[in-house]
């Protein structure tokens, strides 16, 4: 079984996001880490190989630095790493995004792809839905729960109260929510191996079946028009009352907002 992890290299938001003059984060400049949803199906990758054997592919679009990512990968048990990183492909949005990895897919065999629900940088939750549709397969997405049953998966897909049981024919692809699982460390010998293993890196001519004018700053048909940080919210107000007037004091102040 050939199984493709797409993962993204985020910044860590304990660093402090920065940006470029144009709006797009200037990612360069922060503190990364594995997105955690796709670290959690990465592991959901890693138990399927543990119980049936699997040939497990992570895959990265980004900076020449998110190699970093993928080895951190492989030192957890990923086999393979793919850097896809071009100039023409920086500043895409979600379609551009999923264009480009899907281009980059084509050209291996896969019976699941497993994407994060969402990055917590962009925060969409769009890329992987749509790399499905690009590649014409089925997606389940908010994936709590994983099994193998033969060609299918069977995933427990969450909502708020509730999940749904879904069965779905391989190829196809799931997006992980992080509550999947607890993600293995790295182990000592996996980070020697993964820091001499070769990394595949492709560029734009190793995409296949895509067209230019879906790549890139270019290719993608949002913009950022404008990012700013959060209003920041006052210090808030300190007031001492008996425990009955504080209640009323509490009621008023969330009536007087429209909160309740
Ligand atoms: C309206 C809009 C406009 C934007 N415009 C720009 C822009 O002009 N310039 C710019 O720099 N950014 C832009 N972005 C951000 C950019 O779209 C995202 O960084 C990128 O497309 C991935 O989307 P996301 O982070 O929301 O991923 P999500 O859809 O939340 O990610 C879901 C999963 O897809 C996979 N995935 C996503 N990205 C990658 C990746 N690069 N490599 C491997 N796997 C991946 C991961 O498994 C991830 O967990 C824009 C975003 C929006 C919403």
């Amino acid at each position: 079984m050939k199984i493709v992890v797409c993962i993204k290299q985020v910044p860590d938001t304990k660093g402090g996001v920065k940006f470029n003059p144009d709006g797009t984060l200037d990612r360069g400049a922060m503190l990364t880490i594995m997105n955690p949803d796709d670290k959690a199906g990465l592991e959901a990758a890693l138990r399927i190989k543990d119980e049936y054997g699997a040939e497990v592919t992570v895959l990265t679009m980004g900076l020449p630095k998110a190699d970093e990512v993928l080895r951190e990968a492989m030192a957890m048990g990923a086999d393979k790493g793919i850097l896809v990183t071009d100039r023409v492909l920086g500043g895409a949005d979600t379609w551009a995004t999923s264009t480009t990895i899907a281009g980059a897919i084509r050209n291996l065999d896969y019976d699941l792809i497993i994407t994060g629900r969402q990055a917590i940088d962009g925060d969409t939750a769009q890329v992987g839905p749509q790399i499905s549709e690009h590649l014409d397969i089925p997606v389940i997405s908010y994936a709590q729960d994983i099994k193998i049953e033969g060609d299918s998966v069977v995933v427990q897909r969450q909502y708020d109260d509730r999940y749904h049981v879904v069965k779905a024919k391989m190829p196809c692809l799931i997006t992980a929510l992080s509550e999947l699982n607890e993600p293995r460390y790295m182990t000592p010998g996996g980070i020697f191996d993964a820091y001499d293993a070769e990394v595949t890196t492709w560029g734009r001519k190793d995409l296949k079946d895509v067209d230019d004018s879906n790549l890139g700053l270019a290719g993608s048909p949002t913009k950022i028009a404008k990012a700013s940080d959060k209003v920041r919210k006052g210090a808030g107000e300190k007031v001492t009352l008996d425990p009955e007037e504080a209640v009323n004091y509490i009621v008023d102040k969330l009536t007087e907002k429209h909160v309740i």
